[in-house]
């Protein structure tokens, strides 16, 4: 079941840009139904962002895709994850071969999808707490994925990119964003490329947004 449904997703995304062959693999093999409710089962591959509760959503197929190739991993990269949210991100960097790290600051998201991954046998290092000031012990990271819109650049994730490694970070106000991906070109050298436009939840921590 799906199956078939996963392959025109494939297709769709190959339409819209995404070419990493480990990317397109990843999501043909990540069973997406897993990590949505039930009630909205009949949407999930469909190129769309879905709701997960908590106010908080799964990003679109394409933009989690257009993120990991981003990222430009190799297999056995080190990549962190801020906002775990459903667990798909997560699972599909677990699938290409990445050790993955996942902050979640949402606890019932957290503990749900904890569980889940036990379920999945997909082993995440998870945590929860405010992802903004990254995960110092296992730092440094080839790759950060900010799942979550932020005001600016997180200067402790910055801090936390491996020489040579990759940050995708959505930068703007509280509705739309610019994907800025950041490169640690050496100790104090970063560069920056941007790719408008996107729309995420709200990144909430010391370095996002203050709560409401
Ligand atoms: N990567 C997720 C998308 C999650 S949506 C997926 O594949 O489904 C963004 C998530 O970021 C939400 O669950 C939200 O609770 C979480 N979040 C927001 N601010 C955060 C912070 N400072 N640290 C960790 N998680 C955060």
């Amino acid at each position: 079941m799906y199956k078939s449904d996963r392959k025109a997703l494939i297709k769709q995304l190959i339409t819209k840009g995404i070419t990493d062959q480990n990317v397109l693999k990843a999501i043909g093999e990540i069973k997406r139904e897993k990590f949505i409710p039930d009630v909205i089962k009949h949407y999930v591959y469909k190129d769309v962002a879905l709701p997960i509760g908590y106010g908080q959503t799964i990003s679109q197929p394409y933009t989690v895709a257009f993120m990991t190739q981003l990222l430009e991993l190799k297999p056995r990269s080190k990549v962190l994850e801020i906002g775990t949210g459903s667990g798909y991100q997560a699972a599909l960097l677990y699938d290409m071969g990445i050790k993955v790290y996942s902050i979640e600051r949402n606890f019932d998201i957290y503990s749900k999808t904890l569980k889940l991954f036990d379920d999945l046998r997909i082993r995440v290092g998870c945590k929860c707490g405010d992802g903004t000031l990254g995960w110092k012990e296992y730092a440094p990271f080839d790759g950060i994925i900010v799942t979550a819109g932020s005001p600016a650049v997180p200067y402790e994730l910055k801090n936390q990119l491996a020489i040579g490694g990759k940050m995708v970070v959505p930068v703007g106000d509280r509705e739309t964003q610019i994907l800025k991906v950041i490169t640690r070109q050496d100790e104090e050298i970063f560069t920056e490329k941007d790719y408008p436009q996107f729309k995420f939840v709200p990144l909430i921590g010391r370095e996002g947004w203050k709560e409401e």
